[in-house]
Order: structure tokens, then sequence, then C-alpha cells
């Protein structure tokens, strides 16, 4: 069904990357790979990498790049992602970009596609914040998706529907500059490498996922 099956995912949050992969994982056998799920692995395995990222982490203090592009690639190179893998979180940075490329290439392997999810800030504000959740039941709805009946009060339990303060406009500007300022400059790294592919995100669902797959053949 697709013939690159050693991608990264790339592109602002908002931007549906989740959806998108979550699509694929349904439709071709891939491993899905967040660094979340490594570093609970790697420690629970206790490998050396595991352990010195225990050790990082239970003195208060960030996990070293080396370190985490040490247990991504390790990861990769396991068997559970010989037939192709989704990477999605990681990397963030071009250093990390640059650390991972060099892991890979100690085992002779490379990514086949950087597929960059992209969409309109505007756009990627409205979806960031359009989640409303019912004060009394803590059920979710959406400004854009799935509105409650009536303005401002839950179908479910009549109460009342505010913002958390995960999804306030604040939080939601504040993620995109880390975005624009950290990660963004990868398009360009990936560019000059000619592994990226963009998509246009702001279409609808269906539509991505056909531009994705598209990307990936
Ligand atoms: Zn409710």
């Amino acid at each position: 069904m697709i013939a690159k099956t050693k991608m990264v995912l790339l592109g602002p949050p908002g931007a549906g990357k989740g959806t998108a992969s979550e699509l694929l994982l349904k439709d071709v056998q891939l491993a899905h790979v967040s660094t979340g799920d490594i570093f609970r692995a790697e420690m629970k395995n206790g490998t050396e990498l595991g352990k010195l990222a225990k050790s990082y982490i239970d003195a208060g203090k960030l996990v070293p790049d080396e370190v985490v592009a040490g247990m991504v690639a390790s990861t990769l190179n396991g068997e559970a992602c010989k037939d192709g893998f989704v990477l999605d979180g990681f990397p963030r940075t071009v250093r990390q970009a640059e650390l991972l490329e060099e892991e890979l290439a100690k085992s002779g392997r490379t990514l086949d596609a950087v597929v960059l999810f992209d969409a309109p800030e505007e756009l990627l504000l409205q979806r960031l914040t359009a989640r409303l959740t019912c004060r009394k039941c803590g059920l979710n709805f959406n400004k854009i998706f799935g509105k409650p009946k009536v303005e401002g009060v839950c179908d479910h339990c009549g109460g009342e529907l505010y913002q958390r303060s995960d999804d306030s406009m604040e939080t939601a500007v504040n993620r995109l500059k880390v975005y624009n300022e950290q990660t963004a400059p990868l398009i360009e790294f990936y560019t000059r490498k000619n592994l990226l592919f963009t998509v246009d995100a702001s279409l609808p669902k269906a539509e991505v996922y056909a531009a994705f797959l598209k990307a990936l053949n």
C-alpha cells in the first residue's frame, strides 16, 4: 500500500498528525514510535541507556539529546520496527535530527520520508482552542467538530462548559512559538536532504489522509 515505510511526522500542534497516523496504522502494519513509550520501555527493561535516562530524570534534569537519540535509534533498529515505523514527536530540533541520522547510519539505515503536516497559524489556533469541557461531568465538546446543543451547556448533564487552561489561547500561542523556534528549522534541514513531503493539513480529514498516503508512495 505504501512504498516509504520509515518515516518521521513533522508539523505544528493542531495540524492533525496524530489523526493521520492513527488512520495509517489501521491500514498498514508499522510500529508507532513515540519518545514517551521508548522512555518507559527502556527504563522498564533496565537497558544501559534506560538507566542513564533514569539517572537524569531522578535528578530532575532533562535527558540529554544524545541519550534520547540513542534510545530512539535502538528502538528503530529493533525487531518491532523491521517492517517500518512512524516516528512521532522526535526529532524536535536540528541537533536531535543530526543525532538521529548518525545513530541510524551506524546500522546502515536511513529515513524514507519526513512528512510535514502544514496549516495556516490562524486555523491551528482555532483548533487548539476549540475544546470545551464540562465542569460537572468532564465531558469534552469541540467548538468546530462537536458543538453542544445549547451554547455553554453540557448536553449530557446540563453543567457549565469552560475552557481548560491547556486549551487557552495563551497556551496555544506559546506552543506554536516553541514549534516555530525549535522545530520549524527541521523543514529546511529535511528539504535539503530531499526527504520532505508536505501535506496540506487544512483540508478535511479524508483528504489529508489521501495526500498523506500519496506522499508515501
Ligand atoms: Zn456534563
